[in-house]
C-alpha cells in the first residue's frame, strides 16, 4: 500500500534520525523477511555499517551504508519502518530491530509479512527492472508519450506497471486520472496529446501534493515517526464510491480493472 509519497515521507524522516549512526546489533526475528547476497549474513554484515543516506526509489526505502552496500526495504501492504527509543512499545509483527548507536533502534514490522528487507552488494544493480521516477527530470512529456504510445493496455494498468513508472500504486493512479479528466479504462495508445500532457501533469501534481501532505493513511501506514499522513482528506476519487465527484456532482463508481478497485467518475473522467 504505501506508494511513493508515502515511502518519500517515510525516508525523510529517517534521514533525519538515522543518516550517520553505526548500526551496533541486529535482531532479526522472523528470517523469511530478510534476504542477503549469497555468502553473506544479514546481520553479521550489518554490524558496524554506518548508514551515509536515506533516499528512495520507487516505492522502495533505501539506507545507503558507508561500505557501498545499500538496505532496501519494501513496505508492501502493511509494513512500517519507524525509529524509536529502545524503552518505547513496539508495532505488532516488528519482525527486524536495528540497533543504532546513541540513536534509538529502527524497527521493520509488517503485519502482512509481505514487506522484505533485502541487503544489496556495492553497485548491485538491484532496481534495473524499475522505471522512470515520476518526480525526476527524466519524466518529460516526450518520455511519457513515448511510453503509452501504440499501447492498448488501459491507462490505469500502465499507470501500475512499476517497470515504466516507479512509484505509482492504486491510490495516486485513480487520483492523477480523475485530476487529469480521463477514464481509467482508455486504451493508453488513445489518448490525444492534450490528454497526455494534462495526465502527466496531474501525475506529478498529485504527487506533489501528497508528500506535502505526509501521504496517505487509508489502512496501515504511518511515517518513520509512528505517525499517520493526512492525504485521506484531499482524495477526490479513491475510496469515495458512491459519493459526489468534487468537479461536476455525478456519482463516483467503483469498478475493477487490472484486479484492482478503481474509482472514477463516469460524468467528467472521458
Ligand atoms: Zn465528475
Amino acid at each position: 500500500m504505501p506508494e511513493l509519497p508515502e515511502v518519500e515521507t517515510i525516508v525523510r524522516g529517517l534521514a533525519a534520525k538515522v543518516v550517520g549512526a553505526t548500526i551496533d546489533r541486529v535482531d532479526v526475528r522472523l528470517p523469511r523477511v530478510v534476504v542477503a547476497p549469497d555468502g553473506m549474513r544479514f546481520g553479521k554484515a550489518l554490524c558496524g555499517e554506518r548508514i551515509v543516506a536515506a533516499r528512495r526509489r520507487g516505492k522502495y526505502a533505501v539506507l545507503q551504508l558507508a561500505s557501498g552496500r545499500a538496505l532496501v526495504t519494501s513496505l508492501r501492504m502493511t509494513g512500517r519502518l519507524v525509529v524509536a527509543q529502545p524503552a518505547a512499545a513496539e508495532l505488532p509483527a516488528t519482525h527486524v530491530v536495528l540497533s543504532l548507536r546513541g540513536r534509538g533502534v529502527l524497527r521493520f514490522s509488517d503485519v502482512r509479512t509481505f514487506g522484505r528487507m533485502r541487503l544489496v552488494a556495492a553497485r548491485e544493480a538491484w532496481d534495473r527492472d524499475l522505471g522512470v521516477e515520476p518526480l525526476s527530470s527524466d519524466f518529460t512529456q516526450e518520455a511519457f508519450i513515448g511510453m503509452l504510445s501504440g499501447r492498448t493496455t488501459p491507462v490505469k494498468a500502465l499507470l501500475l506497471d512499476q517497470r515504466r513508472i516507479a512509484g505509482i500504486g492504486n491510490i495516486y493512479a485513480c487520483e492523477a486520472l480523475w485530476e487529469a479528466r480521463i477514464r481509467p479504462s482508455r486504451p493508453a495508445g488513445s489518448l490525444t496529446k492534450p490528454a497526455t500532457h494534462r495526465l502527466r501533469r496531474a501525475i506529478i501534481d498529485v504527487l506533489q501534493r501528497a508528500i506535502e501532505m505526509r501521504g496517505t493513511s487509508v489502512d496501515d501506514y504511518v511515517d518513520a515517526d509512528g505517525l499517520q499522513g493526512g492525504f485521506q482528506n484531499d482524495l477526490s476519487v479513491y475510496g469515495r464510491g458512491g459519493r459526489p465527484c468534487r468537479r461536476c456532482g455525478g456519482s463516483i463508481l467503483r469498478t475493477v480493472l487490472a484486479q484492482r478497485g478503481t474509482w472514477w467518475c463516469r460524468r467528467c473522467q472521458r
